[in-house]
Order: structure tokens, then sequence, then C-alpha cells
């Protein structure tokens, strides 16, 4: 039978995140001892361990099937391959900064400049839509420090809090985008391969949706049934269970992780006790 290869970060940020996903779709993979492949035992997929920088490029060739990277280094790459999902983790910008005693009187700034980057494509085609030539100076890591030695006005790289920047004397003063981990494939996958993708694919959904929904338990006189519904709605409709005490039922639902807090003051008000919130694992709708 014949495996999905699919291609992963060997060490860096991505990689302890995408094991972890494939754990969480119940995958079992054993990489004790660092292995550069490796085959799951209850699934048809074999794992590559490689450089971020490289998994498109194997991706578009064939060598692996699938891949999981940031969406920078997809673009930046161009290579053929297509996006298929996006994982919701190693979330980043990129964005440009510049020493922060400069007056930035907006993009114009930019006009004749050098800028220090490890993504010199992206940022070529932005200026490029924004009419503004600058003079582009590809470096492989440390970009923060250019400005500071002399090699660059400014730079343009991954921002996650921002304290890099402040640490060497940057401030940011454009976001160019966002981007966050995705799981590539190549174009033209047979049959049998889409087929083993499309159940992983199944199962990330699950694992992806169950992350952003909780279980939410709560006790609550009969009278607020209906309006606990509307806030409550549920996959289909709550589950609503007599309490042992006339008058009050519990009720069972799920809510959105990023509407919880809201949610929660509406069940209050209108006489919710007894809330009880937990974490699903596995979610299919
Ligand atoms: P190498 O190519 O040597 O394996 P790298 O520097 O390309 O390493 P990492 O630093 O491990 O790779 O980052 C991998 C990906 O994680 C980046 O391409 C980006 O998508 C994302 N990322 C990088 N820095 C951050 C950050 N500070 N916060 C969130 N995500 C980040
Ligand atoms: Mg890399």
């Amino acid at each position: 039978m014949s495996k999905l290869k699919i291609a992963i970060q060997k060490s860096g940020r991505l990689s302890e995140k995408s094991l972890e996903l494939l754990k969480n779709c119940g995958i079992k993979i054993s990489n004790g001892d660092r292995k550069l492949k490796t085959e799951a035992q209850n699934f048809p997929i074999e794992v590559l361990f490689l450089r971020d920088d490289d998994i498109p490029q194997y991706v578009e060739q064939g060598v692996a099937d699938i891949g999981i990277l940031g969406e920078n280094e997809v673009w930046e790459k161009g290579k053929e391959v297509q996006i298929i999902e996006k994982l919701g983790f190693a979330n980043c910008k990129l964005s440009l900064a510049i020493p922060k005693d400069e007056n930035y009187p907006g993009l114009s700034y930019f006009n004749n400049k050098k800028v220090a980057t490890s993504y010199p494509k992206m940022l070529q085609k932005y200026f490029d839509e924004k009419n503004i030539k600058v003079e582009i100076e590809e470096i492989g890591g440390s970009v923060e420090i250019a400005p500071g030695i002399g090699l660059a006005n400014a730079i343009f790289d991954i921002v996650s809090t921002g304290s890099t920047l402040l640490m060497n004397g940057l401030k940011e003063v454009e976001v160019v985008t966002n981007s966050t981990a995705v799981l590539i494939a190549n174009k033209k996958l047979p049959k049998e391969k889409q087929e083993i993708l499309d159940k992983l694919l199944f199962r990330i959904k699950a694992v992806r949706t169950a992350a952003e929904n909780k279980y939410i338990l709560l006790n609550a006189p009969v009278s607020a049934v209906e309006k606990i519904t509307s806030i409550l709605p549920g996959m289909k409709a709550p589950t609503i269970l007599p309490l042992a005490e006339e008058g009050w039922v519990s009720i069972h639902s799920v809510v959105k992780e990023d509407e919880f807090w809201e949610v929660i003051d509406q069940l209050k008000t209108i006489g919710a006790q007894g809330i009880l919130v937990v974490p699903i694992e596995k979610m299919v709708l």
C-alpha cells in the first residue's frame, strides 16, 4: 500500500507543533533517535524531517507529498505547490522596521534606501506594487543587527512580540503581511495518496475545531431555558437535563473559545449558575 510522505521541520519553531498536530490526529510517530525519516505505526504516512526552507521544493518535486511550514516560506520560495489548510500555529507578522530615532513620514521613507532581509522576493514584490525603489540586501539570519552595523538603513523580518526589535534599537513601521503555519501539497497527487490526505485532513479539522470550542455545562431555572438556548445554540441544539431540584435544569452545549467570556457574562445575568467549561479533545461536525 502506498504511503503519504509528509515533510516537517527537523528542528526549529515548527517541529514540536507539527509533531503534536500529528499526535493529536491519533498518528503514532517515534522519532527518539532523530532519524531523517520515520514511518507512523498506525497510519499510512511517512515523516521526513527537513529544513523548512527546503520543504516547498521537495513538495513541488514530489520527494514529499505534503509538508508543514510557515506561509512566509511558501510565498518566498514561490514553488508550484498548493496551500491546503491553515494550521493556526507559528503566527507571526512580517514587518518593516527602521532605527527608532528616525522620523517616519510613511512608505516614501524607503525610497532609495537599503533594506536587509531573508525574504528578498516577498519584499521586492511589495515595493514593486507600491512603486518604491529600494535596494534589497539579502542575508541569512540575524537581520535585526543590519542597521546597527551599517549594512542597511532598515530591515524586513518576522516580528512576534517586537522585543528583538527594541533590543536592537529599531521600531516597526509597517506590517507587510501576517503568516501562519500551513499544510501544503504537491499539485498532482495520485488518487491513493489523495485519499490518505483526505483522511488526514478530516482529522486535522476535527482537532482544529475542537481547539476552537469549549464544552459548557451550567444549571439554570426552567424559565431561563429559552434565552440560554438562543445564546448557546450548540452543535444542533443544547442538551437539557432535569436537575433533582424542581424547576431547575442542567444545560450542556458548546461555545466558541473567542466568544467565551462574553457569553459567560450574558449567562450569569439571566440566572445561570455553576458554570463549568471543559476542553474538547476532538469535534466532528
Ligand atoms: P532553519 O531554516 O534554520 O530551520 P528558520 O529560522 O527558518 O530555521 P524558525 O526560526 O524555526 O526557522 O521558524 C520557522 C517558522 O516559524 C518561520 O518561517 C515562521 O513561519 C515561524 N516563526 C518564526 N519566528 C516566529 C516567531 N517569533 N513567532 C511565531 N512564529 C515564528
Ligand atoms: Mg528556515
